[in-house]
């Protein structure tokens, strides 16, 4: 049996620059971090012992004169507004894809206010996710959120609709979702007027999309598939349903605790055994599951 670690799972490009970014800060002092620095728990847990304290919005509004990290989802203009007022020094390690995007959100949003043309802007996210909660701000929360297409009834079609996406949703999806509000617009069409228009920004982020076919490729070439992922993170679960789809023996865990005799006896039974994971986990957590299965088997 050979265990083999998918070379391209792990984290992204802004998770790993936050995570840098606590480590760096710590080393000068106190420093709080507002929401989980990334959808996995163990890691949360190595930098909690590191000194780094995970807050939520109600310690943010309590605590005055200190450090706060932002991680890489990125935040809406209240946060930076209590911290101005509470003197809270942001250290800000908002990924940079993700503040282009509040941008483009924020600059349609500027663009549209004051009008009475009632356009909306629509985005296409998971509601409640750090980073949608993010993107609705900048739209002094009037943005609609759609969680696929059987949230597309929140729309009026005979209004104008910009719609931009979520980093971390599938572009297949997003492209579904772009089909069917043009046919649905298509139905109206005498209804409307010239100046109703459908704009739509592709803003998913390639460091994740383009996971997907190295990821199932990567699947399809083992027996047995251990998918390494946060119980909490969106990713995690999108990624494992996308190993599934092309290798039925793939089993989702979130550290080796979850490695079942069951588990390893599938693992006994075939020559190839892979490991990966989502963009929220660790690779010395994909190292450890490697070498729990290498030593138990
Ligand atoms: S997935 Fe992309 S946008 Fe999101 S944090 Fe990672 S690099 Fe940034």
């Amino acid at each position: 049996m050979i265990v083999t670690i998918d070379d391209n799972s792990g984290f992204c490009f802004g998770v790993t620059t936050a995570i840098e970014t606590a480590e760096r800060e710590l080393q000068k002092g106190q420093l709080f971090c507002l929401g989980d620095i990334v959808h996995n728990g163990q890691e949360v847990e190595r930098l909690d012992k590191l000194g780094l304290e995970t807050i939520d919005y109600d310690d943010l509004r309590t605590l005055h004169n200190v450090r706060v990290l932002l991680r890489a989802h990125g935040e809406p203009p209240s946060t930076y507004r209590i911290a101005q007022q509470n003197g809270i020094e942001i250290i800000d390690a908002s990924c940079p894809v993700v503040l282009k995007l509040q941008k483009r959100i924020r600059e349609t949003y500027q663009a549209l206010h004051g009008k009475s043309t009632g356009a909306q802007i629509v985005i296409f996210g998971k509601k409640g996710h750090a980073e949608v909660i993010g993107l609705e701000g900048q739209t002094n929360n009037t943005a609609i959120v759609i969680e696929g297409i059987h949230d597309l009834d929140k729309l009026d079609f005979t209004r104008s609709i910009y719609l931009f996406s979520q980093t971390t949703k599938s572009v297949e999806e997003f492209q579904q979702i772009v089909d069917k509000i043009k046919a649905m617009r298509r139905i109206g069409d005498e209804a409307r007027g010239e100046d109703i228009v459908f704009e739509y920004h592709d803003t998913i982020c390639r460091n994740v999309a383009n996971r997907v076919k190295k990821l199932q490729d990567f699947a399809k070439s083992n027996n047995v598939v251990i998918f390494v992922g946060g119980k909490k993170s969106s990713n995690a679960k999108v990624l494992f349903q996308n190993c599934l789809e092309v290798n039925p023996c793939t089993v989702f865990v979130s550290s080796t605790a979850d490695i079942t005799p069951e588990i390893l006896q599938q693992c006994h039974a075939v020559e190839k055994v892979g490991v990966c994971g989502a963009t929220s986990t660790p690779k010395w957590l994909m190292e450890e599951v490697r070498k729990y299965i290498v030593e138990s088997v």
